[in-house]
């Protein structure tokens, strides 16, 4: 292996040698993306969805994982991850992530200690709920739901996401293009996925109208950054959860998702972070998959 494969490893994409279990464990794929000795980085990790992520690549074998959070739980989640998988590298960043400079040390930090990082699941995610425009019964006053907090919550779902992943996109093109690589094909052995988190609030959902615009942004995001990063090398996806239990959803109240929530979705529970995190895998590891999954437990909520 010459050093700049040893820089890229963990970018190698390989023929399947066996089937790869995926669901009942009976699917076969002609291709299938390693996930042993890849460089992941996870956003939003020290809680709910972007912490069952880091823990499923761990599980899977990933060498290193970056564990991006501005709450210093992802100490406490790392510590719980390595009880159990004590062969990746977890390395935590606590940080802003719609701050450009943290980000960029990040992706610094992660390179020269491991090499490029292949794999971006920005999850880092926030609510800030209202109605776009409040009627106040009583005063017949209208409230329009404040700009400040829409430009606040855009950052972070909707412009910060991309943001990682264009870095992690653009550290790969210079690296190709220090090598002289051109439009990249199948028989090169580097490949990188990027894995948006949308929402089934993407579709339009009461109260939501920052969050909503940010998550069905990002499928205009990835259809786009398909289209141009697939020059090298990478694949771009989003995967709309519904109702998850994390504490983003719990802290709706019990009443409301007993209410509001469960009599809607097919499965008659809240989603399992786990289980977002193994469609995570599946869309990262089979290599056919581009564009969006739905992972919403048959959630079907009326228009009233
Ligand atoms: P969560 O609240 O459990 O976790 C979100 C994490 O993001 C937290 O640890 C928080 O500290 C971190 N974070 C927030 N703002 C940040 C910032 N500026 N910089 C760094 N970290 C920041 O929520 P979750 O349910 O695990 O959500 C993860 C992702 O999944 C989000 O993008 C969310 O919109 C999306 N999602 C969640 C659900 C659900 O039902 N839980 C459904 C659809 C989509």
């Amino acid at each position: 292996m010459t050093s700049s494969e040893e820089f890229a490893r963990g970018i190698k994409e390989v023929p399947a040698q066996q089937p790869i279990a995926v669901g009942t464990g009976k699917e076969r794929h002609d291709m299938q993306v390693e996930m042993r000795d890849r460089i992941a980085l996870v956003t939003g990790a020290g809680s709910g969805i972007g912490g069952a992520v880091a823990n499923e690549f761990a599980r899977r074998g990933a060498r290193a994982v970056a564990l991006v959070d501005l709450s210093d739980r992802i100490g406490a989640v790392a510590d719980q991850i390595r009880r159990t998988h004590a062969k990746t590298v977890l390395e935590c960043f606590q940080g802003d992530v719609t701050n450009a400079g943290f980000r960029k040390e990040v992706f610094d930090a992660m390179t020269s200690r491991h090499g490029l990082i292949s794999v971006c699941i920005p999850a880092a995610g926030i609510t800030r709920d209202s109605l776009a425009v409040k009627v106040d019964r009583t005063s017949g006053k209208v409230e329009i739901y404040p700009v400040e907090l829409f430009r606040f919550v855009t950052e972070v779902d909707l412009v910060a996401p991309i943001y990682w992943s264009l870095e992690m996109v653009a550290r790969i093109a210079e690296w190709r293009y220090s090598q002289n690589l051109k439009k990249w094909t199948p028989d090169e052995p580097i490949s990188g996925v990027v894995i948006f988190i949308g929402s089934v609030s993407s579709q339009g959902n009461k109260g939501q109208i920052a969050y909503a615009a940010s998550k069905a942004g990002l499928e205009g995001a990835a259809a786009t950054l398909t289209k141009e990063a697939m020059y090298h090398g990478i694949r771009c996806g989003v995967i709309h959860p519904g109702f998850t239990d994390t504490p983003m959803v719990r802290a709706l109240g019990e009443e409301y998702i007993q209410k509001h929530i469960l009599p809607e979705t097919q499965l008659g529970r809240l989603i399992r972070p786990e289980e977002i995190a193994d469609a995570i895998m599946f869309m990262i590891s089979n290599s056919a998959i581009s564009g969006e999954l739905w992972a919403d437990a048959g959630w079907h909520p009326s228009a009233a």
